[in-house]
């Protein structure tokens, strides 16, 4: 192997290269518009496209493409090769500024939600220059945003760009009010946020997957028996990596590594089977990208190493499912993370109120959160006995939690010393930063300088979640500002504006502290507190989504240019279409699989014992009271799950299923969430009644005759 260091990177075209390869002028050209997100002059981009398609082309590349995040929650690439016909039946190789900048699919065949009607169905990909260009497979990729002909975001990078500007102006305003500007703190001229994504996944055998067409086609087991042996003895947490998945996570790494990726933590998660992979944290939109890529190359090189890697967020009920825990943070383009409690009085206030704003924007938005991470998988999920619950709730720590209340009460902070705690004047006492109790079960943990978002589930791209925290929090700076900025700044008139602040933290504590909880998420106790508290507790895709087009969601999304209204609704479209897709796919899955193979396997069994019944009993005076025993209760569930079957069959018969028309008017809108009302009471409920029948018929028909891996063979098939 490479050294890491030449090794990492090495297939993006990075600031280094850029450097090396491209003209003085042009590069400083190219930075200027990075930077200050100026327009890209065609001159300038021809000489870029040259001098990356010399690089991909001496690193082996022979194709390109502009590499997109449509709805699908995947990613999207249509490859074009460099070369363009010549004379003599010769090629050259070409790669020209226009191809580089902006791209022209035919993107009728991704959702968009009636933003395009089909007439119209030229979409555009539009090179995201902040993010940089890498070679995948032989194809250098262009990171690119994707709209429709009418301007209209039609994947999920356009948003979480636009949320990052949002967050970027409101938190600058907050940053002049503080007066950054000395020479021990330089002036922030941008404010990012940054992401880590801890990545859950399964790795099984890739014949056990294969012989499991609800693995295949819906992504996670549709029925199975409970193992014997399953995560009880929590010896695969942190347990010894096995050399087949050691090799795996091997290559990933290198891969990953080649490819910018900071592939950093790898480890076994509590299930058997589970495993994580973290990187380090980085820029919020590169973050979302780079999990993207990590994501794809698991599945690849899993399949490579005779495996498959599992994404979905619960590929097997009653053991532990996968989440994607999104750490999140503030922090300026000089390298300060807004929540990071500082050593000064200056820098915990101002700590402070970044974290007041946080707290307030969850609990006002805790609906937006919820729906975040929220998707007909994940709805295994969230509420079982795992995972957070469904209500979302934010963990601060026992130290915080008291700072905060002395600081509302006037009482003295009781910590190690006993401290009169006042905001701008005192600093805040020092709380192990690592806090020991570390809660496991919020939902939405402060752990130190970042919050853990612990919702989103495995397979859910980066974008959603981060698109909701900059969004609502952008709003929350907004205010403060505009309260504070009536006060001039800490330089002007430092009384009036401490004053101002210390007033505001804590009306904004007193007012939201509803949304703290330091306890365990996972107790029912908690459930009925925070129903108490008036939390809302939206238990499933259906009763969340609906908040996405509530008046309060556009707004808050329209005044920052999140998204348009139209895109909202058009959003709101494919999120449920998926949903009810979602269950109509595992539907007809199940059904065929009763069919074909667990309805046969019962016959096959019953047809034996009834055969060896009748012997014994035609050569009279034998004990059949087994062969008696096992037909008796095959038989009675057999019919049973002929009766489920049945009921099953009809609701998907049933199910609305209407083609919606291209314009989402409102009563479209109305029809999909009655349809996904549907799917959930009706399909997901008698789907739930049939895998009951089918996981006790397991337990009782013979090994031989059961056509389909257990748990127990699938969980262990990794040795
Ligand atoms: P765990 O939650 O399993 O204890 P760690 O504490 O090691 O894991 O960190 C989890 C993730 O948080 C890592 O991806 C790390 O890079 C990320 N992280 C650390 N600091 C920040 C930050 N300021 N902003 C965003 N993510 C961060
Ligand atoms: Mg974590």
């Amino acid at each position: 192997m490479k050294e890491i260091t030449s090794l990492f990177g090495s297939m993006v075209f990075n600031d280094t290269v850029m450097q090396a390869r491209l003209p003085e002028d042009i590069y400083k050209a190219l930075k200027k518009t990075i930077l200050q997100g100026t327009h890209l002059e065609q001159g300038i981009a021809d000489a870029v496209a040259n001098a990356m398609k010399e690089w991909a082309v001496e690193k082996g590349a022979t194709h390109y493409t502009h590499w997109f995040q449509p709805m699908t929650g995947t990613t999207a690439e249509k490859h074009d090769s460099f070369i363009t016909p010549a004379q003599d039946g010769k090629i050259i190789i070409e790669f020209s500024g226009k191809e580089l900048v902006r791209g022209e699919s035919d993107a009728s065949s991704f959702p968009s939600g009636g933003l395009r009607a089909t007439f119209e169905a030229r979409g555009y990909t539009v090179w995201d220059i902040t993010s940089y260009a890498f070679i995948k497979d032989g194809t250098l990729c262009i990171p690119t945003a994707f709209c429709s002909y009418s301007g209209d975001a039609l994947d999920k990078k356009t948003p979480l760009l636009r949320s990052m500007e949002a967050i970027d102006k409101q938190a600058l305003r907050i940053l002049r009010l503080f007066g950054n500007t000395s020479a021990s703190r330089p002036e922030a001229k941008r404010v990012i946020t940054t992401v880590g994504a801890e990545q859950e996944y399964f790795l099984i055998d890739k014949d056990m997957f294969l012989r499991r067409p609800d693995l295949i086609f819906t992504g996670r087991t549709l029925f199975g028996a409970r193992p014997p042996k399953g995560q009880e003895l929590d010896d695969h947490y942190f347990g010894c990596i096995k050399p087949r998945v050691s090799a795996f996570m091997k290559e990933l790494d290198e891969e990953l590594w080649k490819l910018g990726v900071y592939a950093k933590t790898k480890h076994n998660e509590t299930a058997p089977a589970q495993h994580e992979l973290a990187p380090v944290f980085t820029t919020t939109n590169i973050a979302t990208d780079h999990n993207q890529l990590t994501m794809e190359l698991m599945k690849s090189i899993a399949n490579k190493h005779g495996m498959a890697c599992l994404l979905h967020e619960k590929p097997f009920a009653g053991v532990n499912g996968s989440g994607k825990h999104i750490n999140w943070s503030i922090t300026t383009d000089t390298g300060v993370n807004l929540l990071e409690p500082g050593d000064t009085p200056h820098d915990n206030a101002q700590f402070l109120l970044f974290f007041a704003a946080v707290i307030k924007a969850v609990d006002e938005y805790q609906d937006l959160m919820r729906l975040s991470a929220a998707s007909a998988a994940n709805d295994h999920r969230l509420g079982a006995n795992e995972a957070p619950p469904a209500v979302v709730s934010m963990f601060i720590g026992d130290e915080l939690m008291s700072i905060l209340e002395a600081l509302e009460s006037g009482a003295a902070y009781k910590g190690k010393e006993k401290v009169q705690m006042e905001i701008g004047v005192t600093a805040l006492p020092h709380f192990p930063k690592d806090l020991t109790d570390r809660n496991r079960t919020s939902p939405f943990a402060f752990t130190g300088n970042k919050f853990e978002f612990r919702m989103p589930g495995s397979a859910l791209s980066v974008a959603g979640p981060s698109i909701v925290l900059n969004t609502i929090v952008a709003e929350v700076l907004g205010q403060f500002a505009d309260i504070l900025e009536s006060v001039q700044n800490i330089s002007s008139k430092p009384n009036d504006f401490t004053a101002k602040l210390a007033e505001l933290i804590k009306k904004t504590f007193n007012e939201h502290k509803r949304i703290i909880f330091n306890g365990n998420n996972y107790s029912n106790e908690w459930i009925e507190e925070a129903q108490k508290r008036g939390l809302s507790n939206l238990k499933t895709t259906v009763d969340a989504l609906p908040e996405f087009i509530s008046k309060k969601s556009v707004e808050l999304f329209t005044k920052h240019h999140v998204f348009t209204e139209t895109e909202i609704r058009s959003r709101y479209g494919i999120l449920m279409e998926a949903y009810c897709k979602t269950l109509h796919i595992e539907a007809l899955t199940i059904i065929d699989l009763v069919k074909r193979y667990v309805a046969p396997a019962c016959v096959d069994y019953q047809r034996e014992l009834v055969d060896l019944f009748r012997q014994k009993k035609a050569y009279g005076g034998f004990d059949v009271s087994l062969e008696e025993h096992f037909l008796v209760r095959i038989t009675k569930l057999s019919a049973n799950l002929l009766k489920k079957l049945t009921v099953l069959e009809n609701a998907v018969q049933e199910s609305p299923n209407r083609k919606l028309s291209e314009t989402r008017s409102g009563e479209d809108l109305n029809q999909i969430l009655e349809q996904a009302g549907f799917c959930r009471d009706r399909i997901s409920a008698a789907m739930s009644e049939l895998r009951l029948i089918i996981d006790e018929l397991e337990t009782l028909v013979a090994k031989k005759h059961w056509p389909i891996p257990t748990y127990a063979e699938i969980l262990y098939s990794v040795i």
